[in-house]
């Protein structure tokens, strides 16, 4: 199987070059990944209908003998027509065909075919226009449906697999060893891959869509460990003491019992000798960054640096300056690294780094390019994860020698979920929110109530407050969505003429973003009109007002996380959700978000509305795609997979022994396909 994958897709027989391309669109460009390539779907024609009865409008099977060889009838604007007709002994059916002249030689006049396709009814006689047929005694009993691209049927799909599936060797080289076969009941890899694609029956299809979905899983496991690094191994980084009695003190608040909690959880695993492995889950506004800031203030003073990584330069930005505030006196340097820095301060600022002199390196990915060098590098932070893939995290922790991790996480994700996600996690939730909150209220409103709405922007703007307007796009384009720019005019010459206005999007230089996030964090601004730029992690307590232009755009979580820039502070806050969308989907979204607050009833009820493929399917989580299990469903096989992917992993770690090899080349397949 492993050689397969090294086979280019064009040296099967019937793949040309142009047809190549296509199936490298569909993610396979070797003969091993097509075998890999399953069938979305099956069509079961093992019970073909009476002509008589069968469901117009559906694809069915019929069985019928041929009574009336094809023929061309008509040409039509290019187009040539064949006709046939096929009688089960009970009724006829009318078969046409378009522009396919094989036909006159495939079917036959008296032998039996099955066909399949659907049937309509013209007055009293039925027709299948198209259809696929066969032989009826070489006919398979369940047919493979491929997911299909522009040129490339299904069907030709099916006949490259059966080219392929001639090329297993034999005896095939089967990825689960015999032994963990047999203690799973699982069926041999040619089994499963010749019953995947073409199955003898359907409870052969089971037989082999189990032990694909285990294999699938375990490999997935087996690539988390390996990257996510977490091994029996003693860690290089064990602190010897606990300074978060003095971060406590150098906090302005105290913390909450949650946020308590979860340091001391993680200072337990920093403690321990062994490498942490922890997410943090917590609500908007539940207060991570505390909880991060802790940790790595006492990684420090244990002598360590220690790395933040944030998913936008906004972000990081307001890291650096809330923790170098926060930790200076402690004597602690930050220092910040973001992609918009010139490269020669890059220069000086890698310099010091990798002498020790910055103790807490803050950063967007920039931090993990290969020319970052910390001298000691402790403990990695990453904020907002779901940002991230799990290489790009691999790859940071990859620059210490296993430092520790921690992943701080809104995005609510069931436990079992997060387990399989970030594979051997260990998990503290923030399920409280800081003291002395206002509650935020939601509303939805039509457009027409904006003029009412902005003379409450200007009330509050009056007491002191500020606010933030989202507008789905940058500039005005013929639609009638929001822009930044036409929205920042019309407030500044018409709507709110005495307010500061300002406006920020991903086009601006980062200097110009900077300097506007600047004025608005010191209160300087008070509207700031915005793209989702602003969506993450951006703190400015005295905020209380988010409005949201065409509200219907964003998903739930979105929205969620686009609300949660407000009601940081201890002053009541409004998000009003401006629509005119009428469909019930966007209907359904808007009421949610007037109805609740919790993240975690919104990411349930996301859940429900976008269904998991779509949820999960947008890399939110950094995963590589799966081709046979499905997240949700598969719980079951995935805790079964992850028990011997542990059991694997703690004795053969890197996949070494002769019985894991084949196991190794389906790690480096499922990951090194990932682009993320
Ligand atoms: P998130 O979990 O969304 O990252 P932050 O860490 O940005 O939340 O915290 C949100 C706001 O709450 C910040 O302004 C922070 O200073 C404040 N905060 C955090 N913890 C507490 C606390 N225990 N008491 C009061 N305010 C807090
Ligand atoms: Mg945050």
């Amino acid at each position: 199987m492993a050689s397969l994958y090294g086979q280019e897709i064009q040296t099967l027989k019937g793949v040309g070059k142009r047809r190549a391309e296509l199936f490298r669109k569909l993610g396979a460009p070797s003969v091993g990944a097509l075998l890999r390539l399953y069938p979305r779907a099956y069509e079961d024609l093992s019970h073909p209908s009476p002509i008589r009865t069968a469901p117009l409008g559906t694809p069915c099977a019929i069985r019928a003998t041929v009574i009336q060889a094809p023929r061309e009838t008509r040409i039509r604007g290019g187009m040539t027509l064949y006709k046939a007709r096929a009688d089960d002994g009970e009724s006829t059916l009318e078969l046409t065909f378009f522009n396919n002249r094989f036909v006159m030689n495939l079917l036959r006049e008296n032998e039996t075919y099955l066909f399949y396709g659907k049937v309509t009814a013209n007055f009293l006689k039925r027709e299948m226009a198209s259809p696929e047929f066969y032989p009826a005694e070489s006919c398979p009993q369940v047919l493979p449906v491929y997911r299909r691209t522009n040129g490339l049927s299904s069907r030709m799909i099916g006949n490259a697999v059966r080219e392929a599936l001639r090329l297993l060797p034999d005896p095939i080289r089967d990825p689960i060893p015999p032994m963990l076969r047999k203690e799973h009941s699982l069926p041999r890899l040619d089994f499963a891959l010749k019953n995947i694609h073409f199955p003898g029956d359907m409870e052969s299809l089971a037989l082999a869509r189990r032990r694909l979905i285990f294999e699938e899983l375990l490999v997935l496991q087996l690539g988390l460990l390996k990257i996510g690094g977490r091994s029996r191994s003693r860690s290089r980084f064990q602190l010897q003491k606990d300074f978060t009695a003095e971060f406590y003190s150098l906090l302005p608040f105290s913390p909450t019992e949650a946020q308590k909690r979860a340091v001391r959880e993680a200072m337990a695993d920093l403690l321990g000798g062994f490498p942490m492995n922890r997410l943090i889950q917590g609500d908007v506004g539940s207060g991570k960054t505390a909880v991060a800031a802790a940790l790595c203030h006492s990684a420090i003073r244990n002598g360590m640096q220690a790395a933040l990584m944030a998913p936008t330069e906004i972000l990081a930005r307001q890291h650096a300056q809330t923790l170098s505030a926060l930790l200076s006196p402690a004597g602690i340097r930050v220092g910040l690294l973001t992609g918009s820095l010139p490269a020669a301060e890059k220069k000086k600022l890698r310099a010091a780094l990798a002498c020790g002199e910055i103790d807490l390196l803050i950063g967007t990915h920039a931090l993990i390019s290969a020319e970052v060098k910390f001298l000691r590098l402790g403990l990695v932070v990453t904020d907002e994860q779901h940002r991230f893939g799990v290489t790009q995290r691999a790859a940071l922790a990859a620059k210490g020698g296993r430092p520790h991790m921690l992943i701080m996480s809104a995005t609510p994700i069931p436990r079992t979920l997060a387990l399989m996600i970030y594979g051997d996690l260990d998990l503290s939730v923030l399920d409280e929110l800081p003291p002395g909150r206002q509650k935020t209220e939601t509303y939805a409103v039509t457009p027409d109530y904006r003029t009412r709405v902005f003379s409450f922007v200007k009330k509050q703007i009056q007491k002191g407050r500020q606010s933030y307007i989202i507008c789905p796009t940058i500039e005005e384009g013929g639609s009638d969505m929001a822009s930044v720019t036409a929205y920042t005019e019309l407030l500044k010459n018409k709507w709110l003429p005495d307010c500061r206005i300002a406006m920020l999007h991903g086009k601006m230089k980062p200097k110009e973003k900077e300097a506007v996030m600047d004025r608005f964090s010191r209160g300087e601004t008070d509207v700031l009109v915005s793209t989702t730029v602003v969506e993450v992690g951006v703190d400015v307590p005295n905020a209380t007002v988010m409005l949201v232009e065409n509200a219907e755009r964003y998903g739930l979580s979105q929205l969620h996380q686009l609300r949660g820039r407000i009601g940081r502070g201890t002053h009541a806050s409004a998000c009003i959700l401006i629509s005119a969308a009428q469909n019930d989907e966007a209907l359904a979204r808007l009421k949610i978000m007037c109805s609740t607050s919790d993240g975690f009833r919104i990411a349930e009820e996301d859940l429900k509305l976008r269904g998991p493929g779509d949820f999960f399917g947008n890399r939110q989580h950094g995963l590589p795609d799966l081709r046979i299990a499905d997240m949700m469903a598969d719980m079951g096989p995935l805790q079964e997979a992850q028990s011997v992917a542990k059991e694997i992993f703690d004795s053969d770690p890197e996949l070494s022994l002769p019985e894991h090899r084949g196991l190794r080349a389906e790690v480096r397949q499922l990951f090194e396909n990932w682009t993320d």
